[in-house]
């Protein structure tokens, strides 16, 4: 049986959760497929490893989020994934609340794009407002700045874990079953034949050192999220850039994500109304993300650029609400949304493309990655 080439163009969360479930298919083996994920930075150095790891089953689209959200609590079963990527269930809910005044002036945003994550809930569901309605557990913002907290899903809904983790640790397993690991940046994808028969050959690309090399390829998976169109023009998507920072807690917080409304002192902020979503984390870590703004796209995750200004903006918002979160901030950091410029909200675009045999896309999962979806594709071929 001859040997297939599966290059998987891009080392975040889909091009590691692609490689580990080929590799991890019954009918594969090392022996009649290599598989090789090509990344040209970082093994999620993008918003996977920058995301804020929630897993919801309310999220979106419905069809893919009925197999991942089981699929997660799976994987995490499976490799220890609380331990190892910090899987847990965690309360979620959206709190308005106001500000109080703390640290003086930074800049702060003035164009905001919502990443819309809570699109994904039905209307009127589980949003009963009860007084203030905040849960005794949730004592880490404060009760008297708080106007309403409404529970944004039931028990079991929703989880998290930390994408950088859950990311790293799935391109580890699939290279513990025999993938590839590449660092280069994918400069084209070769063809052979025409018509009907036109088929992948080759992935042309820029090693660490500036030399160009080919890894011969009969399937190439891009999952590049938002730079795919650099690679494959015809392929609607973009990306919007999204500060983020990491908290060190002065004391540890219980399991809440929670999406914030918060009415801002005027005395002491650029803005009247703060968004920011503050999710905690296991490894005693608080994560908290502004909406995204229009800067372009760099050409690699490692050219992003972190307006400082912002991720003070932002640590001064969740401040404003809370005592514990006026800890030590550990990262202030910016990635890029992958967005599908057209089509039904939030679906990603997934399968062949470009009218070429096993030239299969997996890519634009905006601000809800489902895991991989090519799993059926790649495996069909093996
Ligand atoms: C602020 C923020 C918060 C988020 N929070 C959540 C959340 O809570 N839950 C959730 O489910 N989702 C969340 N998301 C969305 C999620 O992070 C993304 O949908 C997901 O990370 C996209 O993964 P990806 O692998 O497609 O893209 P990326 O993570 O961008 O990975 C693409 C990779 O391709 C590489 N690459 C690009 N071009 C090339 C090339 N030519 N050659 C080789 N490699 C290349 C890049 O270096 C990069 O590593 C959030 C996103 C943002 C911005």
């Amino acid at each position: 049986m001859s040997t297939k080439h599966i290059v998987i163009i891009g080392g975040g969360i889909i091009g590691c959760t692609s490689a580990y479930y080929i590799t991890h298919h019954p009918t594969f083996t090392s022996n009649n497929a290599v598989v090789t994920i090509l990344e040209a930075s970082s093994v999620a150095g993008g918003a996977s490893g920058k995301a804020g790891g929630l897993v919801a089953k309310w999220a979106y689209p419905k069809e893919l989020v009925d197999v991942t959200f089981a699929e997660h609590e799976r994987l995490a079963r499976e490799h220890n994934g609380k331990e190892r990527w910090g899987f847990r269930y965690t309360g979620c809910g959206q709190w308005t609340g106001r500000g109080e005044d703390v640290v003086r002036d930074a800049g702060e945003m003035t164009s905001k794009t919502s990443l819309e994550k809570k699109e994904g809930l039905v209307s009127g569901k589980n949003t009963a407002r009860r007084n203030t309605g905040l849960p005794d557990d949730l004592d880490w913002v404060k009760e008297d700045l708080t106007d309403a907290y409404e529970p944004m899903a039931g028990d079991g809904e929703t989880a998290q874990v930390h994408p950088y983790q859950f990311t790293t640790s799935m391109c580890e397993l699939a290279q513990e079953k025999g993938a590839k690991l590449v660092i280069g940046k994918a400069s084209a994808i070769n063809y052979s034949g025409s018509g009907a028969s036109r088929s992948v050959s080759g992935v042309e690309y820029v090693n660490e050192a500036g030399s160009k090399e080919v890894i011969p390829a009969s399937t190439v998976i891009v999952a590049a999220g938002p730079w795919t169109s650099t690679l494959l023009p015809s392929v609607p998507i973009s990306g919007t850039r999204a500060h983020s920072i990491t908290v060190r807690p002065t004391r540890p917080v219980s399991a809440y994500a929670l999406f914030t409304e918060i009415t801002l002192p005027r005395s002491s902020f650029r803005t009247s109304l703060g968004s920011p979503e503050i999710y905690a984390r296991p490894n005693n870590e608080v994560y908290a993300c502004s909406p995204g703004d229009g800067e372009p796209l760099p050409s690699s995750t490692k050219e992003v650029k972190v307006d400082q200004q912002v991720c003070e903006a932002l640590f001064k918002q969740i401040s404003a609400i809370s005592s514990e979160l006026r800890g030590e901030v550990t990262a202030s950091q910016a990635c890029y949304l992958p967005n599908v410029n057209s089509g039904p909200r939030g679906c990603p675009i997934v399968g062949e493309v470009d009218n070429a045999k096993d030239l299969i896309i997996a890519a634009g999962h905006t601000c809800w990655v489902s895991l991989s979806c090519t799993l059926r594709h790649c495996c069909g071929n093996l």
